[in-house]
């Protein structure tokens, strides 16, 4: 089977060295080897991360962890800033799981802006805020040093989730000098890894914010995955997929040969590619000062058709995102991540303008 080569914001490409590791035979999940296993994952990723943190894993996609998080960390009421489609996420994930929880919205295409968290906050009302670091709708990456440096000054008591799905890995997130407590990913995104597993680095605050929450549920509750991890050195409370973890370890000691700091440069890079192109032919969707790094959403101002547009890049080996919900066909989206390179993002936009009969 031909497969496209994926300009979608996830899954997206894995290393063919790296997808062979999950046809590696079954092990047992309890032993020396597999503690040995995670451990060497959990300290790779720190170093992804940006982070002392401790790490949990789940077998799930990244919407396990932030439920986990929103459950886990709120004894009061969680205050959830949404930019787009996974800000409302988070929402409903709160109200799904009887959360006391608000949700701020932005105007589409806007960022979630320190003020609106001030004035939030500054009600006594919340002890938990949810905010989207990369919103995969929209294409907006929220200033979330300019929160961090809200929080410092005002609420240093209020625990602080980031959804980073759609940008740990790629974007540079300094997890432990923004004081984040929860930051949540998963594998099929910038990680280039398969779907299948959710990550989350959690502070000790908000580990100890956690025994104050009467109901955290059973999968998700982080503070039984952080007790049991610890108390059996790094084996997991349930079985987890096991698979994963060996292409996790194989693409975490290929993320740290390239070097996370080079990885970060490449994003960037690739992003101002995509950028420059969308302007000179189309137009940014997003506001231009909070621009993503690992995907562009461009508005689709010459109307072009985006499933035939689509139909034509397959046959070229190539497949870019619709636009989201609300914004499809109005704007498209080519994702700049994970293992995807300079050349790969000039073969697509180039590509495009060919199909499209453009210059
Ligand atoms: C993809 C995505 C999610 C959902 O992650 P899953 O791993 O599919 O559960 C959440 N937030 C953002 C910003 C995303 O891009």
């Amino acid at each position: 089977m031909n497969t496209p080569k994926l300009f979608i914001p996830g899954p997206t490409e894995v290393l063919p060295e790296v997808l062979a590791e999950m046809s590696h035979p079954m092990v047992t999940h309890r032993n020396k080897t597999a503690s040995e296993l995670q451990r060497r994952i959990s300290n790779n990723l720190r170093r992804v991360l940006l982070t002392k943190n401790e790490i949990l894993l789940s077998t799930s996609s990244g919407t396990g962890f932030m439920e986990g998080a929103v459950r886990s960390t709120t004894a009061k009421r969680a205050a959830i800033f949404s930019v787009g489609a996974f800000g409302k996420k988070w929402y409903k994930i709160a109200q799904g799981n009887g959360v006391p929880s608000d949700i701020f919205e932005s105007e589409l295409g806007q960022p979630t802006t320190p003020e609106m968290v001030d004035a939030a906050l500054a009600t006594g009302k919340y002890d938990t805020i949810c905010v989207t670091h990369n919103e995969t709708s929209t294409g907006i990456q929220n200033p979330v040093e300019e929160i961090a440096e809200l929080l410092k000054s005002k609420y240093p008591e209020v625990v602080w989730c980031v959804d980073a799905v759609s940008s740990a890995a790629g974007s540079k997130i300094e997890t432990d000098k923004l004081g984040i407590d929860c930051l949540v990913t998963s594998t099929q995104k910038a990680l280039a890894l398969p779907p299948g597993m959710a990550v989350c680095a959690i502070s000790q605050k908000a580990y100890e914010r956690t025994a104050t929450v009467k109901n955290r549920g059973c999968y998700f509750d982080l503070r039984d995955i952080y007790d049991v991890i610890q108390k059996k050195d790094y084996q997991y409370t349930n079985t987890p997929c096991v698979s994963i973890m060996f292409a996790m370890d194989k693409q975490l000691q290929h993320i740290l040969q390239e070097g996370v700091e080079h990885r970060f440069e490449r994003h960037e890079k690739m992003a101002e590619y995509v950028r420059n192109w969308a302007r000179e032919y189309f137009a940014i969707f997003p506001n231009e000062k909070y621009l993503s790094k690992t995907l562009t959403v461009v508005t689709n101002t010459r109307n072009l058709n985006i499933g035939d547009l689509n139909k034509a890049l397959i046959e070229r080996g190539m497949l870019i995102g619709n636009g989201y919900g609300d914004l499809k066909d109005k704007t498209f989206r080519i994702a700049h991540m994970g293992e995807l390179t300079l050349d790969d993002c000039r073969a697509v936009t180039e590509s495009i303008l060919d199909i499209c009969g453009i210059k």
